[in-house]
């Protein structure tokens, strides 16, 4: 009946079902362990009527016209830039680092980018290689900035120190010399104007695609699938064959406050206090007008739902395994954060979700007559009994 099962409805599982649907007249089925579709990017009415991200804060943007353009095609966007600011030593500042950072932290009054770069080149620290998170730090822009911002914010929220993990995580937080104190500098950056899932429902809707929602692929009785696309976990997809893979997960705790703002912007960072990282404000995300506001605090942990990939040298070698095994599973194709094990942006899981899709309807046996080839998962995980679907 189906030519794919599409295993998860996030943005991998959602652009691979819109593309094999709509733009290549395959008949798919979705599924979702996960009562609703969206993914971490899911997001919903609380019962005050605030619209919250239930997985957390998700900003849309990107540099790609090419993932722009496609996702216009399902939602129009409300134009927001995020700007966050760090609570140190009782002070509000601007993260990235920019120059009012160094000026409210140092009670300085630095006026150029001449001036701000002088004094990083001061503090910085000469590494003769930029390995781990600690290495990009500190070699900009020295210790003290380091352990005010970053070193108690990355322990809590990877459970690792800043030297256990790879370079790329802390790099994702530019440092700046100029008063630009937006979060991301990308080209397009905004949110879907009706939410993330009113944008889901519309990549979703077609008469090519079917949804089944509350099912986990443990339970589905795979034989009858010519292809699979699989978004979820890649250690547990081969039964974790290899041992686990690592992901970082977090305990969300939503608050509803009777007040119209709780803080001056979108997201606050506490490196230094408190157990959770940051708390949000959905409002400044969204712009709904509301007389009350609901905000989420994040809490690291490593039990839970699977969110963030851990990017060390000793992760990256476990997943090489099962990136080779992957590649062996014919007729099972990995994409996303979690089945490719990369700290991905939305913008990027889109991206790679239409490439997949290209270099299958590419493939030399794309056009076999779906009921000829079977999916060669079988020896790759326990099958039970088929859920009715
Ligand atoms: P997911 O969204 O994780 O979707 C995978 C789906 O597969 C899930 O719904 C899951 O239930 C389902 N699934 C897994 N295993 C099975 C199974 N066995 N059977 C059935 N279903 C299964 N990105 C940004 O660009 N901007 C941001 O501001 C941003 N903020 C973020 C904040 C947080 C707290 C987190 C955790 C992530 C953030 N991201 C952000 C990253 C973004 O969430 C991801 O890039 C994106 O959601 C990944 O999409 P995906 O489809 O690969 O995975
Ligand atoms: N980071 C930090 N202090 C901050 C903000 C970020 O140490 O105030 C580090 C931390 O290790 C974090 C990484 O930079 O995990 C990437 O930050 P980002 O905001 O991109 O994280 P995400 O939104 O993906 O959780």
């Amino acid at each position: 009946m189906f030519d794919y099962l599409i295993v998860g409805a996030g943005f991998a599982g959602a652009v691979a079902a819109e593309q094999m649907a709509r733009c290549h007249g395959k008949k798919v089925l979705v599924i979702d362990r996960r009562n609703h579709i969206g993914g971490n990017a899911y997001d919903c009415f609380n019962r005050d009527g605030i619209l919250i991200h239930r997985y957390g804060p998700h900003i849309f943007h990107t540099n790609s016209e090419r993932v722009f353009q496609y996702l216009s095609q399902f939602t129009s966007w409300r134009s927001y830039e995020h700007r966050v600011l760090a609570s140190v030593d009782g002070k509000l500042v601007p993260i990235p680092i920019n120059r009012n950072t160094v000026n409210l932290l140092y009670d300085m009054k630095l006026r150029s980018d001449e001036d701000v770069e002088a004094f990083f080149a001061s503090r910085a620290e000469e590494r003769c290689s930029i390995k781990t998170s600690e290495d990009v730090v500190v070699s900009k822009v020295g210790r003290d900035l380091y352990e005010k911002l970053f070193r108690n914010y990355t322990r809590k929220q990877w459970g690792k120190d800043p030297c256990e993990l790879d370079s790329s995580v802390t790099a994702r937080i530019p440092v700046r010399t100029n008063e630009d104190d937006r979060y991301f500098t990308d080209r397009f950056q905004m949110m879907p104007k009706h939410g993330y899932t009113r944008m889901f429902e519309n990549m979703l809707d077609h008469s090519n695609i079917r949804i089944q929602l509350g099912c986990d692929f443990r339970d589905v009785e795979t034989s009858s699938f010519r292809e699979i696309i699989y978004t979820g976990p890649v250690d547990e997809f081969f039964g974790f064959r290899y041992g686990e893979l690592p992901y970082r997960s977090l305990r969300f705790r939503h608050k509803t406050f009777d007040k119209e703002y709780l803080q001056p912007v979108a997201v606050i960072n506490y490196p230094n206090d408190h157990v959770y990282t940051r708390i949000t404000e959905f409002k400044h995300l969204t712009g709904q007008l509301h007389t009350k506001t609901a905000v989420v605090y994040e809490y690291p942990t490593s039990e839970g739902d699977p969110y963030y990939p851990v990017p060390t040298p000793e992760n990256a070698a476990l997943y090489k395994r099962y990136a080779e095994l992957a590649a062996a599973t014919e007729g099972v194709h990995f994409v996303g954060r979690l089945a490719t094990y990369r700290y991905y942006n939305m913008d990027q899981v889109v991206a790679q979700a239409l490439t997949l899709c290209k270099q299958l309807v590419a493939a030399p046996d794309y056009a076999l007559d779906s009921a000829t080839s079977i999916a060669t998962v079988s020896n790759a995980l326990p099958i039970r009994p088929a859920v009715a679907l």
